[in-house]
C-alpha cells in the first residue's frame, strides 16, 4: 500500500474492506490509485466530491442462474455475471468471459480496466464485463449454444444499444456471439445489431474486428519503439496465448518485418526459431480447435513443444503477453531483462504481475499497458457500433487505418500526459490518468451519480 498517496488510502481500504477477497480487483485497483497521487494534488474537488469512491464502485452488479441441458440429458448449472461499471462516457461496454475461474472479481477488475480503457479510445464507450464460470472446453456445438440462450434469457433484459453492449473475450468469439445474437433477436422481438458487437460480417459485423486487438497492439508498440528509433523488423518477438489476440498480434508483427519465434496455450509452449507458421497455428487452433502440442509434429524441422517451464526464458526483443491476467511474474520478468527485452506490449488483460511492470519500469524497458494497448479491440467494436447506427459497413482497409489512427493516438496522449507529470515514458501512468480524467470530468459534469 505503500506506493498509494496516502490520501488515496483510507479509498483503498475501503475497496478492500467492500470487495473481500477479490485479489485481481484490487490489484487493478491499487495500479490506478498508485498513478493518481499527483492527480489529486492538482485536483483536490476529485477527493472532496468522493470521485474516486465513486469510480471505484461498479454502477451495477448483476449475478445469475444459468441452467442449460447437457448432451447426455443431464441438466448443468452456471453462474452468470454482468458488472456494469461506468456509464459516463456512452453505453457500458466490454467482452463476456466464458472460462471456469470466472468469478464476480475476476469481472469487476476486468470492468474496472474497461472503463479507463474504453475512456482511452476517445470514442464514447462506458466501461463493462460480463461472463460465466462455464467451461466450452470439450463441450459440442449444440451445448454450447443451449448455454449461450440460457445466459442471454436472463442477460437481455440488462442489454440494449444505448444500454449495454456486450462482445467476447477468452471463450467467446464469433460462434457464441452468433447463438447470444440469435437469442436476443427472438426475446425481443428487435433487430438491434448494434446490442452485441463481434457478429459476423453477414448480419451486422465490421472488417477487421477479429484481428483488431491483434493489431492493436502491435501498432502500439510500433508507436513506443518509433520514440527510441527503432522497429520491428528484424526483431524477435514472443507471444504468449494462440487465441484471437495472439493470432492476430502474430499477424501484424510479420506484416512489420519481425519474426515470433514462440508462443502458447494453455497446454504449454513452442519454439520454432525460424518463425511460427501462422498458417498452421491458425488451422490447429481456429479450425480445428485442437492442442498446440500438436505444432511440432505437423510443423516437422526444429519446432518444438514445452509443457514445464516459462517460455519468457525465450530471448527475444519484444515481448507480447497476450493469454490471461497474471501470467509473466517478477522471475519472468527478469529473464525477460536478463535476455535483453527492449519492448513489452500486454495484449492480454493484466497479463504482467505489479512486480514484472516494477522491474521492466526499472530496467527502461518500454512498457505498454494493457488498458492502452490493448484497446484496439474495444475502438473496433465501437467502429462495429457507429457502422450499425449508420446502417453501413465499411471495407477491410478503412476500418483498420481508422484502428491503426486511434492506437497510434492512444499511444501519443498517455506518453503526453506521462510526460506533463514528470514521468517521460511511463505508460502506465501516462494511462492510467488519461483514462481516469476523462471520466472523472464527464462525471463532474453530470453532478452527484
Ligand atoms: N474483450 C475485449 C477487451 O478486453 C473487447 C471488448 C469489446 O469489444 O467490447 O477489451
Amino acid at each position: 500500500m505503500s506506493r498509494i498517496d496516502e490520501k488515496l488510502v483510507p479509498i483503498f481500504e475501503d475497496v478492500l474492506r467492500r470487495n473481500a477477497g477479490e485479489t485481481e480487483f484490487h490489484q487493478a485497483v491499487e495500479e490506478v490509485l498508485e498513478s493518481l497521487g499527483a492527480v489529486v494534488a492538482k485536483h483536490p474537488e476529485y477527493i472532496d466530491n468522493a470521485l474516486i469512491e465513486r469510480i471505484c464502485e461498479p454502477e451495477r452488479q448483476i449475478i445469475f442462474r444459468v441452467p442449460w441441458v447437457d448432451d447426455k440429458g443431464q441438466i448443468q448449472i452456471n453462474r452468470g455475471f454482468r458488472v456494469q461499471f461506468n456509464s459516463a462516457l456512452g453505453p457500458y461496454k466490454g467482452g463476456l468471459r466464458f472460462h471456469p475461474s470466472v468469478n464476480v472479481g475476476i469481472i469487476k477488475f476486468l470492468g474496472f480496466e474497461q472503463t479507463f480503457k474504453n475512456a482511452l479510445t476517445g470514442l464514447p464507450i462506458g466501461g463493462g464485463k460480463g461472463g460465466s464460470d462455464f467451461n466450452p472446453r470439450g463441450r459440442s456445438d449444440g451445448e454450447i449454444m443451449r448455454f449461450c440462450q440460457s445466459l442471454m434469457t436472463e442477460l437481455y433484459r440488462h442489454l440494449g444499444e444505448y444500454t449495454d453492449v456486450p462482445a467476447g473475450d477468452i471463450g467467446v468469439g464469433a460462434r457464441e456471439i452468433g447463438y447470444l445474437f440469435g437469442q436476443y433477436k427472438r426475446l425481443t422481438n428487435r433487430y438491434e445489431a448494434g446490442v452485441l458487437t463481434g457478429k459476423g460480417l453477414i448480419y451486422g459485423g465490421s472488417r477487421a474486428r477479429t484481428e483488431a486487438t491483434g493489431y492493436g497492439t502491435v501498432y502500439f508498440i510500433d508507436q513506443m519503439m518509433k520514440t527510441r528509433g527503432e522497429s520491428l523488423e528484424g526483431k524477435r518477438v514472443v507471444v504468449s496465448g494462440s487465441g484471437n489476440v495472439a493470432i492476430y498480434a502474430i499477424e501484424k508483427v510479420n506484416a512489420f518485418g519481425g519474426k515470433v519465434v514462440a508462443c502458447s496455450d494453455s497446454s504449454g509452449f513452442i519454439v520454432d526459431d525460424a518463425g511460427i507458421d501462422l498458417e498452421l497455428l491458425k488451422e490447429i487452433k481456429l479450425s480445428r480447435r485442437e492442442r498446440i502440442s500438436d505444432y511440432p509434429r505437423l510443423r516437422g524441422g526444429g519446432a518444438c513443444f514445452s509443457e514445464q517451464g516459462s517460455m519468457w526464458e525465450v530471448p527475444c526483443d519484444v515481448a507480447v503477453p497476450s493469454a490471461t491476467q497474471n501470467e509473466l511474474n517478477g522471475n519472468d520478468a527478469a529473464a525477460l531483462i536478463r535476455n535483453g527485452v527492449m519492448a513489452v506490449g500486454e495484449g492480454a488483460n493484466m497479463p504482467c504481475t505489479p512486480e514484472a511492470v516494477r522491474l521492466f519500469q526499472a530496467a527502461g524497458i518500454l512498457f505498454g499497458p494493457a488498458k492502452a494497448a490493448n484497446a484496439g479491440g474495444v475502438a473496433t467494436s465501437a467502429l462495429e457500433m457507429q457502422q450499425n447506427a449508420s446502417r453501413d459497413s465499411w471495407t477491410f482497409e478503412e476500418t483498420e487505418a481508422r484502428l491503426e489512427l486511434i492506437m497510434r493516438r492512444i499511444h501519443d496522449s498517455c506518453a503526453e500526459t506521462a510526460e506533463s507529470y514528470g514521468a517521460p515514458g511511463n505508460y502506465v501512468l501516462g494511462a492510467n490518468i488519461t483514462g481516469f480524467v476523462r471520466v472523472a470530468e464527464a462525471m463532474q459534469a453530470m453532478g452527484v451519480i
